[in-house]
């Protein structure tokens, strides 16, 4: 039940909150270890903040982050910090997450040099090996990140994060940033690593095809809270939400037949602002399925079919196509 509001300030020196931006409005889930969970919606439905309230760069408002036994949220101090050490993110942009006035061999020891990892020698040695180990070669130790293509940059992002051995990675838009030519490279690249180092993953993305060959959860995030919850096969098969069915509408199937038949929901409208969030269904100013109970009565996130598959609707059954089974 994660909650992090920003309050809103008017006045310039006696100032006084108005209002607050409900980034995130009470978001549960969990992920288990060596799994990925992917998280996905539109620009501004709070996915970022979501990562930034796990690694403590903000701090909640409201709610528990467990993270094997101990609660996150809470933690200050020293505790905080070895807590950091086990979860290291990857941003979005390679371009601006790099400082330029460093080579590459510096950007990737500063996490372990902070954490006091090893010796000089040591040091110096995982950086070679964690180049090798993102395939870049370790006679590049000395060049700058404006030598490096996007996706060379990003697997230095990478190298960099994987320094001090986390256990869980946050990926943050990896790769929406970078050309599609490079993508399936460092998403493979992730994969590899995956496996390589039992690391669990939170993949960020706004767009489904992408976590498709990633997650195996999915969740699917609207205006601060999560909408839908399931299986990635589950979700793509039978989604339960309108929200996702319309985000799923605006991935292309290569099959001209299959794509002619397919029931579809475009979005019209902008997101609502986090500011004055609709009563009821947050949804339903763009939901083309909206009764009148859904300006009235917020929808309970709840298990619906298999139990492992949640969503927050009051017509899921309809949209999934079950409603008679
Ligand atoms: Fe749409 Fe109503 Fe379901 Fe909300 S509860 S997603 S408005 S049908």
């Amino acid at each position: 039940n994660l909650k992090l509001y920003f309050p809103l300030y008017r006045g310039l020196i006696l100032q006084r909150v108005t209002g607050h931006v409900r980034a995130i409005d009470g978001v549960s889930f969990s992920i288990e270890r060596g799994q990925t969970l992917g998280l996905v919606g539109e620009s501004g439905s709070g996915k970022t903040s979501v990562a930034r309230a796990l690694v403590r760069l903000y701090k909640p408002t409201e709610g528990r982050i467990y993270f094997d036994g101990k609660d996150l949220a809470t933690l200050e101090g020293e505790a905080l910090r070895n807590m950091r050490q086990r979860i290291q993110m990857i941003f979005q942009d390679p371009y601006a997450s790099l400082n330029p006035r460093f080579t590459i061999a510096s950007l990737i020891a500063e996490p372990m040099v902070i954490y006091r990892y090893g010796s000089k020698q040591e040091i110096q040695d995982r950086v070679l090996e964690l180049l090798r180990v993102v395939g870049l070669r370790p006679e590049y130790a000395d060049r700058y990140p404006h030598e490096f293509s996007g996706g060379q940059r990003q697997r230095i992002a990478i190298a960099r994060a994987l320094a001090i051995q986390p256990e869980v990675v946050i990926a943050d838009e990896p790769v929406s940033a970078l050309d599609v030519s490079v993508r399936a490279q460092v998403l493979n690249l992730l994969r590899q690593l995956q496996r390589q180092f039992s690391l669990t993953y939170l993949f960020i993305s706004h767009d489904l095809s992408v976590v498709r060959h990633f997650a195996d959860r999915i969740a699917v995030m609207y205006l601060g809270k999560i909408v839908e919850l399931a299986d990635r096969d589950e979700l793509y098969a039978v989604p339960r939400h309108p929200y996702t069915k319309a985000l799923l509408s605006a991935v292309p199937i290569p099959d001209p037949k299959v794509e002619k038949r397919r029931s579809r929901i475009i979005l019209s409208g902008d997101l609502p602002s986090p500011i004055n969030i609709p009563s009821g269904c947050r949804f339903h100013t763009r939901c083309p399925m909206a009764q009148e109970i859904c300006r009235k009565e917020e929808p309970r996130f709840e298990p619906k079919g298999n139990g492992t598959h949640y969503a927050a609707c009051h017509f899921s059954d309809k949209v999934s196509g079950t409603e008679d089974a």
